[in-house]
């Protein structure tokens, strides 16, 4: 019987037909033994059996047609998008597919070409066509079912090399042994481990395709769902945390001083967070709400039941911007709140003391502020990484809250906690809103609170796609009106990813343009990731005393801007950014009692099928949670791991929207086997499975591999 980690002894060089040469393609696809290459499953499949004529597919249906390209054209458009037009037929009649952002293409899809092209059918200008369709060069591969390998342009490999070399690999792998206990199995009614192998790569039947993916789907949620729980059990523990004491006047005066009442939701949270700041477990939890919810007063709220109790609070921001801001606010919320002094005058009260700490903080202010943190002077501090600088000493760090803490790994969730002399209670906070599943495996060693209610009496976010010149044209000029009526305006330039030079000079060429043309007259800043950082504030402190009208950004102003006049949004080349960060970005605005417009702009013509998706649902809802469920759907959990973490994540079947079910069973099965006799190490193989493909059991050390669940 055949284990996985024997497979991962044995290099792809060891098969027939892999040399050096392409074991080096290989190495560009992460595969480099042969239980990669095992693990390197299909993308998708071709069923032959479902393949349509041109003609006989209907407008508005998907579908897969193969045929013969018969001639190429590359241009740019009007926005200097690359822009690639291959006509396409198969006898039965002519397809166009375009192509946008996609130069490389043209050399692909050379004329004289086979491929199946994969999409939706449209109807433009008279022609048949497809926007985008998913591309696969077929060989002379036969066959009814016929799988399709990921490949990368730098590989060099055809899907048909590497369905080669897999099907030779599990022959001379014979029988795997199956890791999951029998009992589970058939709990679950899962195929096992050496029939999923099989049917993943080659199978006879959708069925049993079905069954060999929800089997290897499993296998990924239950190895990730064992790294979470045992490290949650980890935490809980071998920490002795502090016992806060509840209930204080501190608090209390704190929310009368409030000129709101709180929402059901955040009292609700508030009760959660402080049964786990009573409890000598060390908290570990995530407070989730969309923007505008009122995550930082309940955040505020718990730092103040340490401070009540005698120790400190640390509230950690992901840019100096934000820590800024949130100094700002706190401040203000804390003005006239008072504490029992210590000392010798039992009926002495001093103020409650909050500093800053940035890496923009002056050498001598921050001695200062390090002095008085170990003295005890100062009750809350505020701050970015600086904090959890290594010289900095707490007398007694009581709770720590993080913001926005896909920024953050967990090595640094660790450091902070690694600040007090007990544990401190750690709260993250996101206004990232995630379905609930989802939030089970990315932070599934924490325990949630949700706030799912806004404040009452917000005006929401009339958002409108302009999808034409002249409804770009309203954009400006519902901007201008707004500034006439003395409110103010955000203008977000195109993103443009991996290229921050470009983008800072798309920036700047979006400024000057504004400047001369559609928004003349106007006193308008310009703010982006290459202005320095005291200039920075220049602008924004500029913006906020009302001495700008527009601020032109790219999304620096992503996270925890607070301008309450400004009023109007523009967002251009729309289509480019997530449909999570839209959201985000227009969360900037909607701040204050006025009506808010956020407009969105992208030609219609131009954009992918998702793109439309994405644009339509922020038209629609200002749910967060919602969009959340549309973006999962859309995107799978890229959503939430982010680019960067393409081909590193454990997640290669598995789809959070789509196993949501699976999330949950898993998650119980995990917890019955860390929980139950022995432990993981009961189950040798399946503990063996976990460390050869999340990394060695050490979790919070820099190589624990599920770290990247902890970033975007
Ligand atoms: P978040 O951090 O979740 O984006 P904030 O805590 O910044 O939200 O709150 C957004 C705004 O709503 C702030 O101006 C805050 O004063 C206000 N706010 C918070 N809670 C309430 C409430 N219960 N009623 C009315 N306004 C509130
Ligand atoms: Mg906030």
């Amino acid at each position: 019987m055949r284990r996985l980690s024997q497979l991962a002894g044995i290099a792809v060089t060891e098969l027939v037909g892999v040399g050096p040469k392409k074991a080096d393609g290989l190495a560009t696809l992460g595969v480099h033994t042969v239980a990669d290459l095992l693990m390197h499953y299909p993308r998708r499949y071709l069923d032959r059996t479902r393949q349509a004529r041109i003609a006989d597919l209907a407008i508005g249906e998907e579908g897969m047609v193969l045929g013969k390209v018969r001639q190429v054209q590359s241009r740019r458009t009007r926005n200097r998008r690359s822009l690639v037009e291959v006509d396409v037929t198969d006898g039965s009649a002519y397809l166009r597919c375009t192509f946008f952002n996609q130069a490389w293409r043209a050399s692909q899809l050379k004329a004289g070409t086979n491929a199946v092209f994969f999409g939706k059918l449209e109807q433009f200008q008279g022609r048949r066509r497809m926007t985008n369709p998913v591309v696969d060069l077929v060989g002379d591969r036969t066959g009814r079912i016929v799988p399709v390998y990921p490949q990368s342009e730098k590989a060099a490999l055809t899907t048909w090399e590497l369905g080669g070399w897999i099907e030779e690999a599990l022959q001379r792998a014979g029988t795997f042994l199956d890791p999951l206990p029998e009992e589970v199995r058939r709990r679950f009614d899962l195929v096992d481990r050496h029939t999923a192998m099989r049917g993943i790569h080659l199978p006879e039947s959708a069925d049993d395709h079905r069954a060999a993916r929800t089997r290897l789907v499993f296998d990924e949620l239950l190895r990730i769902q064992l790294v979470l729980v045992r490290r949650k059990r980890r935490l809980e523990a071998g920490a002795v945390g502090l016992s806060h004491h509840v209930g204080g006047d501190l608090v209390r005066q704190f929310h009368q001083r409030l000129p709101f009442p709180l929402t059901g939701a955040q009292l609700k949270a508030m009760a959660e967070i402080e049964a786990d700041l009573a409890s000598a477990v060390p908290m570990h939890r995530l407070l989730q709400g969309d923007v505008g919810s009122g995550k930082t007063l309940v955040a505020l709220s718990a730092l103040l039941v340490a401070v009540q109790g005698g120790h400190q609070g640390a509230f950690m921001a992901p840019t100096e911007v934000l820590a800024e801001q949130h100094h700002l606010g706190l401040r203000r919320l804390l003005d006239g709140l008072t504490l029992a002094a210590e000392g010798d005058n039992l009926f002495g009260e001093r103020p409650v003391c909050a500093e800053l700490l940035t890496s923009r903080t002056t050498v001598s202010e921050r001695s200062r502020i390090g002095a008085a943190l170990a003295g005890g002077g100062v009750d809350v501090v505020v701050g970015t990484h600086a904090l959890i600088q290594d010289a900095l000493e707490f007398r007694s760090l009581g709770v720590a809250v993080i913001d926005e803490q896909h920024r953050f790994g967990v090595e640094q969730r660790a450091a902070l906690r690694g600040k007090g002399a007990a544990v401190p209670d750690v709260l993250v906070m996101t206004a990232t809103p995630i379905p609930r599943t989802a939030a089970m495996t990315v932070y599934g060693d924490l325990d949630v609170s949700v706030l799912d209610e806004l404040p009452p009496g917000r005006t929401p976010i009339v958002t409108r796609w302009a999808r034409t010149d002249l409804e770009e044209a309203e954009a400006w000029a519902a901007v201008r009106s707004e500034v006439a009526a003395g409110h103010q305006a955000y203008v977000v330039c195109p993103l443009i990813e991996d290229s921050d030079k470009l983008e800072v000079r798309s920036a700047e060429e979006t400024f000057r343009a504004l400047e001369e043309g559609e928004l003349a007259g106007l006193r308008l800043g310009l703010l982006h990731g290459r202005v320095a950082s005291r200039d920075k504030e220049l602008v924004m402190e500029a913006f906020r005393a009302g001495e700008l009208d527009v601020l032109v950004a790219t999304t620096v102003i992503e996270v925890g801007v607070d301008v309450a006049n400004a009023t109007a949004m523009v967002v251009l080349d729309a289509d480019r950014f997530g449909l999570a960060q839209l959201h985000q970005l227009r969360g900037r605005v909607g701040r204050g009692q006025a009506v808010s417009s956020c407009w969105l702009v992208a030609r219609a013509e131009e954009v992918t099928p998702d793109a439309e998706s994405r644009l339509g649902a922020l038209e629609r809802t200002t749910d967060g949670f919602e969009l959340a469920e549309i973006d999962l759907g859309l995107r799978g959990e890229g959503t939430l791991m982010g680019a960067q973490q393409k081909g590193r994540s454990d997640l290669r079947l598995a789809s959070l929207g789509r196993d949501e079910l699976w999330v949950q069973r898993t998650r119980d099965v995990a917890f019955a086997l860390v929980d139950g006799d022995g432990g993981l190490d009961a189950h040798p193989v399946l503990a063996e499975e976990v460390a050869l493909l999340l990394g060695p059991d050490d979790a919070d050390g820099p190589h624990d591999r599920t770290a990247f669940l902890f970033k975007s």
